[in-house]
């Protein structure tokens, strides 16, 4: 009963969801440019954990799956990538654990306040290799790479989103400019089959 009374008025009010705090009024375009880093900190109030980043990021974009953090009330992560070079854990790195060591992506995060500092790829022949998954909010600097599009917008029916909210959902990303996409955006698309076929290839 109370779940057809939620059905009921989230068809009707659709975009009381929220996407993201980052992007819900809007997409924010900061000035990116000579941007070159900052500090990801995570929330507890005190001892927390710090990361410095010392590049901007790629890749920003909002993300449906159910692994990746994202803050409460929100439908989707915003999560970006950095080369793991330019990441270090300035404090706190006892507080650290990783979620699951048999994901391909193995996401720190604090034991206290269960936030996600990074996610590293530690498997050489993984596609992206080297690079860190990093969410921007954490940070208090104004200038990172802005979200460019929306990954893997149908697994939110997989955390609860009920699927009669898609039309909408789809259509609030597009009127953000978060192009929705059931998977990665094409061009990370490309990057994977590009990374299995070179392998196939070196592999005679
Ligand atoms: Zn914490
Ligand atoms: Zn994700």
């Amino acid at each position: 009963m109370w779940k057809a009374i939620k059905d009921a008025i989230a068809k009707v009010l659709p975009m009381t969801i929220s996407i993201h705090p980052a992007v819900d009024s809007g997409v924010q375009i900061n000035d990116t440019a000579g941007f070159s880093g900052g500090t990801l900190t995570c929330k507890c109030g005190s001892n927390p954990v710090v990361v410095n980043i010392s590049s901007q990021t790629a890749h920003n974009h909002v993300c449906g799956c159910s692994k990746c953090w994202k803050p409460e009330g929100a439908t989707f992560s915003q999560i970006a990538v950095v080369s793991k070079d330019n990441l270090s854990v300035g404090e706190n790195a006892d507080k650290l654990f990783i979620i699951d060591e048999s994901a391909a992506i193995q996401r720190h995060a604090c034991r206290d306040c269960g936030v996600h500092m990074y996610g590293r790829i530690e498997d050489a022949n993984h596609p992206f290799y080297a690079l860190d998954f990093v969410h921007t909010e954490l940070s208090r600097e104004k200038g990172w790479s802005p979200p460019e599009f929306a990954a893997f917008v149908s697994s939110i029916i997989e955390a609860g989103t009920p699927p009669e909210q898609m039309n909408a959902i789809r259509e609030r990303l597009h009127e953000l400019g978060l192009e929705p996409y059931d998977c990665l955006s094409p061009p990370l698309m490309d990057a994977i089959a590009t990374h299995v076929y070179n392998q196939s290839k070196a592999a005679g």
